[in-house]
């Protein structure tokens, strides 16, 4: 029997991917030239079906990148000259407020403890902040931001960007991209793909801030700029040569996602999650981290350990599940359970099974 990860991210493949990917090597998929017209396919799917897949606006662009990280540094150095407002509760926003000082930005911050989230309000952000960054699923904690409160700040400062780090939650989360800018995600966590590929949805705000920028002189980068991706992009290209094999597995896997349908995906991960979160409050040795239900993730469930969570670890891992660890300063406090797209309600189920049988 082989491993079953539950890490979130890496995490288990899509249970799709391995079938696509002897496929893309018998097509020669890796050898292909990303300037042929079957690259430009493969790219045109891509963008075609993770637009209907996540319900994205026709004129919103999804570029593709090395990385959320990546995207991180993106966002800054195309949509922020000056100041940018974050809100930070965990190691990830943490991180991206931190890139945007190392880019030579202000930027401020609202900060909560970690396993909450902050209720935001227009009176928390400065009215010279350009751009305000959320992080909808602190991968970190596993507290879930309601999108409501997104949507708030939109309603009272619609001038200023909005960015979404929506690497752990996508494509669970229904984001009414309208009332936001910007919003990214990586591969190895909800698609159940190999890392190494961003996915970034722009708005023409952003391509407008960007182009802006560049005319004050300010640098907006190289390659990677948003005029630059936009311009390729517009021929199904990037500007570099590109993970072509896993942008293909990404075209196939949200295919296969369309077929079986958002809505049921959206429904199971519901359902995986109330049975995780259940198993956890019942639990002798778990508590969950994350108190208020209303913040708790759906698609990465984190629970504090009475005893050290290594211990648990291993005890799973002798049934072969594989499940995270606590992040950072936690790792030994807390576990941490990816319930993405591709874990069936079989699967979580056998590891609740595993759970509740756990020995102290
Ligand atoms: C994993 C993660 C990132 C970073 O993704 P990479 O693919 O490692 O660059 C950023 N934000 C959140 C919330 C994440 O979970």
């Amino acid at each position: 029997m082989k491993n079953i990860f539950f890490t979130p991210g890496p995490s288990a493949l899509y249970f799709t991917a391995e079938e696509h990917l002897k496929k893309a090597f018998k097509e020669q998929v890796p050898s292909i030239s990303h300037r042929s017209k079957q690259f430009e396919k493969i790219y045109a799917e891509a963008v075609s079906n993770l637009k209907a897949l996540l319900n994205i606006p026709e004129d919103y662009h999804i570029f593709f990148t090395g990385s959320a990280t990546e995207i991180w540094e993106r966002i800054i150095e195309n949509c922020v000259s000056r100041h940018s407002f974050h809100y930070v509760n965990g190691a990830f926003s943490q991180r991206f407020y931190e890139t945007a000082q190392e880019l030579g930005r202000k930027a401020t911050a609202v900060t909560v403890a970690a396993g909450t989230c902050a209720n935001p309000s227009a009176d928390d952000i400065p009215e010279d902040a350009e751009l305000v960054a959320f992080t909808h699923n602190e991968t970190s904690t596993g507290a879930m931001q309601p999108l409501e409160d997104i949507y708030k700040i939109r309603q009272a400062r619609p001038h200023q960007l909005i960015a979404v780090d929506a690497v752990s939650s996508i494509p669970y989360p229904e984001i009414d991209y309208r009332q936001i800018d910007t919003a990214f995600f990586s591969v190895q966590k909800g698609f159940g793909l190999p890392a190494g590929l961003g996915v970034w949805i722009v708005n023409d705000r952003c391509i407008e801030k960007s182009r802006q920028l560049a005319s004050e002189g300010i640098s907006i980068g190289s390659y990677h700029t948003l005029p630059s991706l936009l311009s390729k992009g517009q021929k199904n290209q990037t500007p570099e040569t590109p993970n072509v094999l896993n942008l293909y597995l990404l075209a196939k896997v949200s295919d296969d996602m369309l077929h079986k349908g958002i809505a049921q995906i959206r429904r199971e991960t519901d359902y995986k999650a109330a049975l995780l979160q259940h198993t956890v409050e019942q639990h002798p040795l778990l508590s969950a981290f994350v108190k208020e239900k209303k913040y708790q993730s759906k698609t990465v469930v984190v629970a504090e350990t009475g005893i050290e969570s290594s211990r648990i670890i291993e005890q799973l891992k002798q049934q072969q599940l594989i499940i995270g660890s606590g992040y950072g300063d936690y790792k030994q406090k807390h576990i941490r359970i990816a319930n993405f797209p591709t874990h069936s309600k079989e699967q979580i189920e056998m590891l609740v099974d595993n759970l509740t049988g756990l020995k102290g």
